[in-house]
């Protein structure tokens, strides 16, 4: 039973990894400072070390284990305050990944998938974005994320070494089965702050822009739900232990949905209207993004199971009733 060392395994994504790791008859080790990750998102079944990923001792305790490979994703990912704070940003997100295969190559641990993300494209130059499009991130969120992925390059040049950069698009929803519980504190992105509308958490929220060239002039993203993606990351492990080659692969689903229509589509959910406006466009804010996911399925022979937005809100509005 391969031994899988996730780390951020107590944050919104991570969590879900480590559930479909244990579904799929692998040991998981959870690596968490706990900064953003929640105790109610722990599995009993997984083994647990509060650690911060800046700590290169505490690294070097959790990958000494017996660790056949590790997941990371434990870097701090709010665009705009790393425009704010690339202090913040440089010291978690490249110093500690840093650490983590430096610690990796001195316990002899071989493999890693990595959460990257769509920001590492920047503008989209065309649509929808495959792996071979141009990557000019336009935060410094996006020049960690792609900063990382040319030190993995590396590392898999000069080490036996490899890995697999999964760039996430829009995750969204929780567990089908309700087993995932932690909400974000917090919450930057769409749908975690529609919900807190929906709930009464917070008065209401606003929606950037509605004079985009788009059907409706809101902004298209593409929304995979959670549990798809944490399968993809199960999917490459067992890719990374079978294959000595490494990859960047475009998570999302292909479809493009519009912040509108999220609205739409929870409001009809719920049963309720919610109170929202429109106001000035977010500054950076491609007008669509969407994911060309093929490569992904080829190399991981995954496929995204979720391919309903409703279906998605769903498994968030559960949590709630
Ligand atoms: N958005 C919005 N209101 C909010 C938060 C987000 O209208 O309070 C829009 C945002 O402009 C973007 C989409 O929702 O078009 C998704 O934004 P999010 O921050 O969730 O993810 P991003 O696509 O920026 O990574």
């Amino acid at each position: 039973m391969p031994k899988i060392l996730v780390i951020g395994g107590a944050g919104y994504i991570g969590s879900h990894v480590v559930k479909e790791l244990l579904e799929g008859g692998y040991e998981a080790v959870v690596f968490d400072d706990m900064s953003s990750g929640q105790e109610v998102n722990l599995f009993k079944e997984a083994g647990f070390i509060k650690g911060n990923i800046l700590d290169k001792k505490a690294l070097d305790g959790a990958m000494s284990q017996n660790i056949d490979a590790v997941i990371h994703l434990a870097g701090k990912k709010a665009v705009g305050e790393s425009m704010e704070n690339p202090q913040k940003y440089a010291e978690n997100n490249l110093n500690g990944v840093v650490n983590i295969v430096n610690s990796m190559v001195d316990n002899d641990v071989k493999h890693i998938v990595f959460s990257s993300s769509a920001a590492v494209y920047g503008m989209p130059q065309y649509l929808p974005l495959d792996e071979k499009h141009p990557l000019n991130p336009m935060s410094f969120y996006g020049y960690t994320k792609l900063a990382t992925e040319n030190l993995l390059a590396w590392y898999a040049k000069l080490k036996d070494f490899n890995y697999i950069a999964l760039r996430y698009f829009n995750a969204v929803g929780y567990a089908a089965d309700k087993s995932i519980t932690g909400r974000e504190k917090n919450p930057q992105n769409l749908l975690p702050i529609i919900m807190e509308a929906a709930t009464g958490k917070r008065d209401g929220f606003a929606i950037f822009g509605s004079d985009y060239d788009t059907p409706d002039g809101t902004c298209l993203r593409d929304y995979i739900h959670v549990s798809d993606l944490a399968s993809a990351h199960v999917a490459a492990i067992k890719r990374l232990m079978t294959d000595k080659k490494s990859y960047s692969l475009n998570l999302g689903t292909g479809k493009g949905i519009s912040v509108k229509q999220i609205v739409d589509a929870t409001e009809n959910i719920i049963g309720k209207r919610l109170n929202y406006r429109y106001a000035a466009r977010r500054p950076g804010d491609p007008a669509i993004v969407v994911a060309k996911s093929d490569l992904a399925q080829q190399i991981l022979n995954w496929k995204p199971k979720y391919t309903n937005i409703e279906d998605i809100i769903q498994t968030v509005w559960n949590l709630e009733i």
